[in-house]
This record gives C-alpha cells, sequence and structure tokens, in this order.
C-alpha cells in the first residue's frame, strides 16, 4: 500500500519508508561513509558522496516530506542551515518581508548576515494578513511566516497570506516548528516552503540539532537541492537516524504536548499571580478563531507574565523550578522553561523585542509530556 493514502498518525511511522535493501533493516542504517564504491567512472548505485546524498538521509527526506504533505524533503546540519539555504534563492537588492516577533536566531541571520549580501527585509506583525500587502513591491521575492509566533504566541492565518502570495508573485516560506505537521500542515494551506528546526518537536528527545524543508513543487526542490549541495550544511547519517527515529512518535507526543499544555495554560490563568498568559487555545487570544482553524490543537508552548514582575522577579522563578529544566530549546519530551529577554530573544535589542511584547517579565515554557500533576506543583512551589 502506498504510504500517500496513510492518514497522518500511520504516515509518521510509514510514511516514505521501506525496509533498507540490504538486509531488509525495519529502520533505515546509519549509512557511516562519505563515499560508494564504483564499478566504472559514475556508475553508482545512486549515491556517490555523502554531501549530495546518503541513505540514512535520504530516508529522513522522504519522511519528512511524507508527513507535510510534500513531494520533497531536504534535511540540513540544523533550522538555521534550512533557514539558509532557502534565503539563498535570492540575489542582492531582493526584499524579504517576514514577522517581526520570530526566532532570535532567524532575526539574526536575515539581520546579520544576509542584509550584508543586499538583502533588504522587513519586520512587520502579521496578524492582520492585509497590512502585509504595504510591505510588497516588485523587489519583493519571499514571505516568511512563523506561527505559532516564538514566544508571543500570535497565530497568523496562513491560507490568507498564501493568497497575498500567489497574487503577487512571491515565495511563501513557514516556519512550522512549533506547531508541527500534526497540528499545522502549512502546504496544505497554500505555502511553497516549509521550515523545521527538527531539533525541537520532530526529534522530540532534545539529543540532537538538525534543520528541514519540504516543498510541493519540482522546480524548487531542485533548486534548494543544488543549495543544499553546493552550500554543504547537510546533516551526518547518526543525526538522521535520530530525527527519524523521533518522527514515529511524534503523533503520541503531541497529544500529550497538547493536553498537558491545556492543563497549565488553564492553571496559569486562574493563579491570582498571574497577570497574563499567552496560549493560541484561550477563547479570548486575539487570533484564536485562525488558530482554531488551521490548527488540530494548541500545542505545548505557553508564554506568560507574572504580575509585578522585573527582570530579576522572572529569573527567580525560572530558577526555582525543578521539573521544569532552566534551558534553551523547546519540543523535547521533557518541560523546559526560558527567560526569553536574556535567552532566546537576548540577540534582538530590547527596544525591538519590547515592540513585540517580549519583556523583561516573560517566561515561557514548553510543556513536556510528564504527569501534568507534577509540572502543577512545581510551577506552584516556584511562583509561591
Ligand atoms: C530553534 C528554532 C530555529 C532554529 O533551529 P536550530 O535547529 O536551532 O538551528 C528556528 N525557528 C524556530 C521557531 C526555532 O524554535
Amino acid at each position: 500500500m502506498g504510504s500517500k493514502n496513510l492518514k497522518f498518525n500511520s504516515k509518521t511511522i510509514h510514511g516514505g519508508q521501506q525496509p533498507d535493501k540490504a538486509y531488509g533493516a525495519v529502520m533505515p542504517p546509519i549509512y557511516q561513509t562519505s563515499t560508494y564504491a564504483q564499478n566504472t567512472p559514475g556508475g553508482h548505485k545512486g549515491f556517490e558522496y555523502s554531501r549530495s546524498a546518503n541513505p540514512t538521509r535520504t530516508a529522513l527526506e522522504n519522511a519528512l516530506a511524507s508527513i507535510e504533505n510534500g513531494t520533497h524533503g531536504l534535511a540540513f546540519a540544523s533550522g538555521l542551515a534550512a533557514m539558509d539555504a532557502v534565503i539563498k534563492l535570492l540575489s542582492p537588492g531582493d526584499e524579504v518581508v517576514s514577522t517581526n516577533d520570530l526566532y532570535g536566531g532567524s532575526y539574526r541571520l536575515f539581520k546579520q548576515i544576509f542584509e550584508k549580501y543586499g538583502i533588504i527585509f522587513h519586520f512587520i506583525g502579521m496578524q492582520d494578513a492585509h497590512k502585509i500587502e504595504e510591505h510588497i513591491n516588485n523587489k519583493t521575492k519571499l514571505i516568511w511566516v512563523e506561527t505559532p509566533t516564538n514566544p508571543m504566541m500570535n497565530i497568523i492565518d496562513i491560507k490568507a497570506v498564501s493568497k497575498l502570495a500567489v497574487r503577487h508573485n512571491v515565495l511563501l516560506a513557514v516556519d512550522n516548528t512549533f506547531a508541527t505537521p500534526y497540528l499545522q500542515q502549512p502546504l496544505n494551506l497554500g505555502a511553497d516552503i516549509v521550515m523545521h528546526s527538527a531539533t525541537k518537536y520532530l526529534g522530540g528527545h532534545s539529543d540532537v540539532i538538525l534543520g528541514a524543508l519540504v516543498v510541493k513543487d519540482e522546480v524548487l526542490a531542485n533548486q534548494l537541492y543544488f543549495i543544499q549541495n553546493a552550500s554543504g550544511a547537510v546533516c551526518g547519517p547518526m543525526d538522521s537516524f535520530l530525527v527519524l527515529r523521533g518522527i514515529k512518535t511524534l503523533h503520541v507526543r503531541m497529544q500529550r504536548h497538547c493536553e498537558n499544555g491545556m492543563a497549565i495554560a488553564n492553571y496559569l490563568s486562574n493563579h491570582p499571580k498571574i497577570e497574563k498568559v499567552y496560549w493560541p487555545g484561550f477563547e479570548n487570544h486575539p487570533n484564536h478563531d485562525i488558530a482554531k482553524e488551521q490548527m488540530n490543537g494548541y500545542g505545548g508552548m505557553i508564554s506568560f507574565i507574572t504580575k509585578g514582575a522585573s527582570y530579576d522577579d522572572a529569573i527567580k522563578i525560572v530558577e526555582k523550578l525543578q521539573v521544569f529544566t532552566l534551558a534553551e530549546s523547546l519540543g523535547g519530551v521533557e518541560s523546559l522553561a526560558g527567560h526569553p529577554a536574556s535567552m532566546t530573544h537576548a540577540s534582538i535589542p530590547k527596544e525591538e523585542r519590547e515592540k513585540s511584547g517580549v519583556v523583561d517579565a516573560l517566561i515561557r515554557l514548553s510543556v513536556g509530556i510528564e504527569d501534568e500533576l507534577d509540572l502543577i506543583s512545581d510551577l506552584e512551589q516556584a511562583i509561591g
């Protein structure tokens, strides 16, 4: 049976996969090799050098294409390396319209690397898709969307943005790291490129750095493949294997992330010391209707502000947590807490980050899959 017709919860396990050709290994072996024997120059079995292709990476790339409902997957050394490949589609003078409240490292890549090469970025709030149009001109080549946004949990209407992108003949890329294809499938909503930091939910176990792109167009796939091979920021076979293994339980983990996320969001919003909780599942979240329409759940990412808390108060709370680990990153089975102003978003200037709501008191949680009662008692003792 072709894996194309499977439901999502089976695609995570079987999508694009088949037993290994050599011995029928059910999991693809870790082909820890840089090169492949040829019987005559150019006479090889589809693999000649592991920067260009490696069977373990190919197995992962096929799985990625399957779960995102695309035709081609490309795996990279990190999420940022995957983004780097997308921006390399552009030339000096080209313009990009990007979400303003996005992953700090993405902002740094755009601003501090690619602006030097003459690419122009406009960072704007995209909750109102019509606002985007004001920033599109004949130099615009790409719209970069991150939704839910990090760490403010704003939701951007992918379908509405994709209509704009089509009208202006501009590529639309969506960073789907927070939602994962379990919750949201951007290619189905009209995006051209889906990007992942597979370091997060796809890998799911906080043991690997890896990035991915998925597309549904042959020409675009070939352009990106050219860049992947020519720039060379590929992932190794061991890392490919780990992410492939992670993907097999994505649907089960995400289900629990969503359940625990809801429990924690409700607990925090009823807590007398908490001023504000950012979670798209609340009916009074400003973009709740869009979230409800384009997502199959609300995930385990939550940000909150404690009443009257200073920079130092927020740091004290994250230091007191014991079940939640104070750490960068997100999306693993274990719960993590972070202080964006001093950690993930420290590379964004204070005025810039406060404009999008990343204030000193903000704390971000990546709710894991532990027992929700342990997570709630931990927050209780830390918030006091
Ligand atoms: C972590 C992250 C990235 C960068 O990915 P790396 O794998 O760390 O390079 C990009 N976007 C989002 C939303 C992220 O959370």
